[in-house]
């Protein structure tokens, strides 16, 4: 089919759905979408609560667990042992299909009854000490985050795959192979860095973005293979460690006036159009050995991908937030080890799953919740393989009348007030205005102001004068006066890499990193290089006056930034 502009249902602009996304809707079944690209994002996101944490107990056993649902929700919530366990039957809550009403209504109604899960990670299961972590799976001692595999000892986090990846505090987008890294985003194969961005292969350094093989530098942008750097100048060793020292870094003062040096820097600086490494035919941002992988951010190993945000080895898929190692995949939240999975609330390892809430290990099931390791089963209720089939295919036909097959779930069916989830993070609102538009809202957010024992301005300005006494004050961020802790391996932490202590809460300081990277949308644009205004060029370039490239770019049409192609981009940095 040829490309075709469609008006939103929700947002009511236009959108335009092209020849390989019909290819992909067809292939697997469905029909095209009635909500463009940024509105489903939106609305999977509102199913995501990613860190907002509960103590709350599990309705089966009793204990004391950390949960993603309030106690006053009217909802049944086991702990991971009671859940995953043999002691209560999901089918239990099997019921028939009523033809003559709407399939989400009816979807929710049995959400409501099934027990939920009061956190999705495998803490002591294939994770150890992970109680405090949402999205978990064979992780060691992390703390305070979500999205994390094969990771040990991180904490304040969000996305850090492994393997190898160590010593991680206060990040977010960490890929795989880094060891000692601390308020950075999008960093892989680097060891002891911090305030590092979008960089490869990094080592001792601190304050860098988009650098490539460096080690000991300090305020870099665009480096290649440098060492003992400061703003792109070239010291010797003894001159580039008294610099080093005089910025006094162990302090909180020294780091922020770095901090705003460091920015200023950056903002003078060309940029590449797309941090993109070793891909072919892509576009997005922050991505790295993939093929064939469209309007797509943060993710390794793809191919044939539309619209992911984030993931690893996914292939011919759409709509995923997030996944991995999983194949013809639609509109699912961590699809991970699957296959035809379709509008899906986490499920692992699963084939031809449709309409699912926490299935996993399982085939063929439609409008289901919480069954493991089940087959032909609708609602719940399990039938023959051939009973099935012909019910599953009847309630398609009764869904495309009602207008609900080929869609998400609504947003006003979620478990979640829109400010409990990432849909607050990457499509902000007021109260008033996601009421408006539908969403829910939850007004009892687990927190407390003005219970600090120590005020901000009293915390010693340098780690050196921190001691463990601490670790039994509470302090108040200065941003959203919310108290926060700090925890003894994180205050190990800071004193072995003289970091001070953070005057924000976790809360502001991941909101704020993921700020700083650019939003997952793409805007058609040309390279700058050679415009009134941009950088003179420094060697040789093909085109004369302003180049002709033109390319997709998350950096928006209003930008300061000078926006370069890749071609004339690497001619300037390498
Ligand atoms: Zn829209
Ligand atoms: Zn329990
Ligand atoms: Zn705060
Ligand atoms: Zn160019
Ligand atoms: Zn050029």
């Amino acid at each position: 089919m040829k490309p075709e502009i469609k008006n939103c249902q929700n947002c009511k602009k236009d959108f335009t759905i092209e020849t390989e996304d019909f290819n992909f809707y067809e292939k697997i079944g469905v029909p095209a979408p009635k909500f463009c690209p940024d509105c489903r994002l939106q609305r999977r996101l509102a199913w995501r609560n990613d860190l907002t944490f509960y103590n709350r107990s599990c309705d089966l056993c009793g204990k004391k667990i950390i949960s993603l649902y309030h106690v006053e929700k009217p909802l049944t919530v086991y702990c991971n042992k009671c859940w995953w366990s043999d002691k209560w039957d999901p089918k239990s809550y099997g019921r028939d299909i009523n033809f003559s009403r709407s399939f989400f209504e009816q979807f929710r109604e049995l959400q409501d009854k099934v027990p939920l899960l009061a956190i999705f990670n495998d803490d002591g299961v294939g994770s150890v000490n992970c109680e405090y972590t949402q999205n978990t799976t064979f992780a060691k001692n992390c703390y305070m985050g979500a999205a994390t595999w094969f990771s040990e000892d991180c904490m304040y986090y969000y996305f850090i795959s492994g393997p190898e990846s160590k010593d991680i505090v206060d990040c977010t987008d960490i890929f795989t192979h880094t060891q000692i890294a601390y308020d950075s985003i999008f960093i892989e194969h680097s060891y002891n860095c911090r305030n590092c961005y979008y960089s490869t292969g990094l080592t001792d350094c601190n304050f860098c973005y988009d650098c490539k093989g460096c080690s000991h530098c300090f305020m870099c942008v665009n480096l290649r293979q440098s060492k003992y750097c400061i703003f792109n100048k070239q010291y010797t060793e003894e001159e580039y460690k008294k610099i080093i020292k005089d910025y006094q870094l162990d302090t909180y003062s020294g780091t922020e006036k770095s901090k705003k040096e460091f920015f200023k820097f950056l903002s003078e600086q060309i940029k590449r159009f797309a941090n993109i490494r070793n891909c072919v035919n892509c576009s997005g941002d922050a991505l790295f050995d993939n093929k064939n992988t469209k309007n797509s951010f943060f993710a390794r190993g793809c191919e044939n991908m539309y619209y992911l945000w984030r993931g690893n080895e996914l292939k011919d898929s759409s709509d995923i937030t997030p996944g991995g190692k999983s194949s013809e995949c639609y509109e699912a939240l961590t699809a991970d080890h699957d296959y035809r999975t379709l509008f899906a609330i986490y499920s692992l390892k699963s084939q031809e799953l449709s309409y699912v809430e926490n299935c996993h290990s399982s085939k063929h099931l439609f409008g289901c919740s919480a069954i493991k390791h089940g087959q032909y089963c609708i609602l719940n209720k399990e039938y023959t393989k051939e009973e099935y089939f012909k019910l599953r295919d009847k309630l398609v036909e009764h869904m495309k009348k009602t207008g609900e097959y080929g869609e998400f779930f609504p947003a006003e069916l979620s478990n979640f007030g829109y400010n409990e989830t990432m849909a607050q993070d990457y499509f902000p609102l007021s109260k008033e205005e996601a009421i408006r538009k539908g969403f829910k809202w939850w007004d009892k957010i687990q927190k407390t102001t003005g219970r600090e024992t120590i005020k901000s301005d009293r915390i010693p300005d340098s780690i050196l004068d921190v001691t463990e006494s601490i670790l039994d004050e509470i302090l108040a961020c200065i941003e959203c006066r919310r108290n926060y802790k700090i925890v003894r391996n994180e205050f190990l932490f800071y004193k072995k890499h003289s970091i001070p202590l953070p005057r924000k809460c976790f809360y502001c300081r991941n909101s704020a990193r993921l700020k700083l990277e650019n939003p997952m949308k793409l805007w058609h644009r040309r390279c700058m290089c050679g415009s009134a205004g941009s950088p003179s060029a420094t060697t040789d370039h093909e085109h004369k006056g302003r180049c002709e490239i033109e390319f997709e770019t998350s950096y928006a049409l209003d930008r300061p930034e000078t926006i370069y192609c890749e071609s004339c981009y690497n001619k300037e940095v390498y």
